[in-house]
């Protein structure tokens, strides 16, 4: 039998922050394709995870590999991104004095500054690239926009967007629901539903209506390890996770 093949594998991954242990023992496999939801209280290590993945924090032991053999341990964060792994904040990082399509424009691959970049003369298939990031993310219609003067949700798509034109194999996304209105946060879940299976996807969330509506495999985590992993349903029924959100243990009866 051959083995299964994960686009990302953590495993037994350890951090301490100062005596802290952030990451403990930490495993997290995922298929191609999947969107996965994780979710788990403050502190739980959510965004730390995140930052092993792409570089910006050295775990102290442990395997990080991104397909069959990529050691992401040894690379910088640069070098990661440039595998494919593209990550979203919380706070959208668009050119807001650029427009939509500048600011797509300017997160293509091979890119280079926003100079350069607006300088040159752009290409048809680069114009078609664009054109087809812009339909995904629903902004079309606002492509001559200038990206300071979208609303929050839209700032947020179009960042997603610039991830896109990257077009990443793996993307992480943090908490993209925060500040949005239900509207916004329903679109948004459909723009990630839409995303998956063409890219492996992280979603860290804790609203619970919007992971409900896109989550299939979610991972709770608290104090740096996998407390279950399950669909939406199980893991709201699992009573360590009832316990650890709600601090209580229901009393026998
Ligand atoms: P979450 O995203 O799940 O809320 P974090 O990953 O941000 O949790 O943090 C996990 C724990 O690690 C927290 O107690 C946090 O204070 C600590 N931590 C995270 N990053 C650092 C850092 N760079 N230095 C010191 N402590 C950190
Ligand atoms: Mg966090």
């Amino acid at each position: 039998m051959t083995q299964k093949q994960f686009i990302l594998t953590l495993e037994g991954v350890n951090k301490t922050f100062d005596g802290f242990k952030a990451i403990n023992d930490l495993n997290l496999y995922m298929d191609e394709g999947e969107l996965r939801v994780i979710i788990g209280p403050n502190g739980a290590g959510k965004s730390t995870m995140l930052d092993i993945i792409t570089g910006r924090t050295r775990p102290d032991k442990g395997k990080v590999e991104f397909g069959k053999d990529t050691d992401l341990t040894k690379l910088n964060e640069y070098q990661i991104n440039r595998l494919g792994i593209g990550r979203k904040f919380q706070t959208p990082s668009v050119y807001i004095e650029h427009t939509v399509f500048e600011n797509v424009w300017l997160s293509l691959e091979g890119s280079r500054t926003v100079w350069s970049t607006l300088f040159s003369r752009i290409t048809s298939a680069q114009r078609e690239r664009i054109h087809e990031v812009l339909k995904t993310i629903g902004l079309v219609d606002k492509a001559q926009t200038k990206a300071g003067s979208l609303a929050h949700g839209q700032k947020q798509w179009l960042e997603i967007g610039m991830l896109l034109a990257q077009n990443p194999k793996l993307l992480l996304v943090d908490e993209p629901a925060a500040g949005m209105t239900d509207e916004e946060t329903a679109k948004t879940g459909e723009l990630l539903m839409s995303l998956a299976g063409k890219h492996s996807i992280i979603v860290i969330e804790h609203d619970m209506v919007f992971v409900r509506q896109i989550a299939r495999k979610v991972t709770v985590l608290h104090q740096g390890n996998v407390l279950c992993e399950g669909t939406v349903d199980e893991v709201q029924a699992d009573e360590r996770v009832i316990e650890v959100y709600l601090g209580r243990k229901k009393k026998a009866a």
